[in-house]
């Protein structure tokens, strides 16, 4: 079970050979979908270069229109796989359906469930059956023992190598995109022995607000967060709005740094 009342030490969760949930805060890094082998390439060298231990980005993407781009597919899977080769840091990617979930395994490291698919059982039962790190993001308008509870499906399907994600609530405010919720990084971290990453990218969706949340995450006692980068932004096919320039996530590094140093 994921509490802590049968699990009093905190559990460290390996993606590939990286530990999220120790004495290290994890930056987690890369762009919102993977677009083509350039733009991934180039921006996972840069995160690597500045101290990101890990690469993010979507081949699969929920998106709210059928009209915007849904992601590259398997062949954004090989990309993912290809820049790991490149730069050593293993990859979270999301899984959108149990069809998927085979090819994420033979190519990343960390299979990623969105917040649109926090409560989507049959999948939870699925990766849970993989045995691979699970990145689980917090549902929408989901509670916390919601986000706990959907945790407990992959750990009861035998696999306890889960990082939960706090990526922002949908609450009545309007000026940021999501209501970040720091409050629930405090509280999981008193009830469950998971290691809990936050996502300020979609926790605000302004990128002016992504690296002030990264510190307040840090602060607030996170274990590491996972943050969009792209060298272009105002040409990203997704996200971009949030997305850290190379130059601000060198400035995020660098203001992170007495945490993601400190052993
Ligand atoms: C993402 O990480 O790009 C994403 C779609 O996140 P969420 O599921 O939190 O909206
Ligand atoms: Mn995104």
């Amino acid at each position: 079970m994921v509490s802590r009342e049968v699990q009093a030490h905190n559990s460290v969760v390996r993606i590939g050979n990286v530990p999220v949930g120790g004495d290290k805060f994890a930056v987690i890094a890369g762009p919102c979908s993977v677009e083509s082998e350039q733009q991934l390439m180039s921006v996972a060298d840069v995160v690597k270069g500045h101290g990101a231990v890990a690469l993010r980005g979507g081949a699969y993407k929920p998106r709210t229109s059928p009209y915007d781009f849904q992601g590259m597919g398997v062949e954004g899977l090989k990309l993912l796989k290809q820049a790991s080769k490149a730069t050593g840091m293993p990859t979270v990617s999301e899984v959108m359906e149990v069809g998927q979930v085979d090819s994420l395994c033979e190519y990343i490291d960390c299979l990623q469930i969105g917040a649109r698919n926090m409560q989507n059982y049959g999948l939870l039962k699925a990766v849970g059956e993989t045995g691979k790190p699970v990145l689980l993001k917090r549902g929408l308008s989901a509670t916390i023992e919601e986000l706990l509870l959907a945790a407990e499906y992959i750990y009861d399907a035998g696999n306890p190598n889960i990082i939960l994600c706090e990526r922002g609530i949908r609450t009545f405010e309007t000026a940021t995109r999501n209501t970040l919720d720091l409050n629930a990084v405090a509280y999981i971290k008193k009830r469950s022995h998971l290691p809990v990453v936050v996502d300020p990218s979609h926790g605000t969706g302004v990128r002016e607000l992504v690296i002030p949340l990264s510190r307040a995450a840090a602060a607030v006692g996170a274990d590491g967060i996972i943050v969009e980068s792209h060298l272009n932004p105002a040409e990203a096919l997704s996200d971009g709005h949030q997305a850290l320039t190379g130059e601000m996530f060198a400035q995020l590094m660098q203001e992170l740094k007495p945490f993601v140093e400190a052993a």
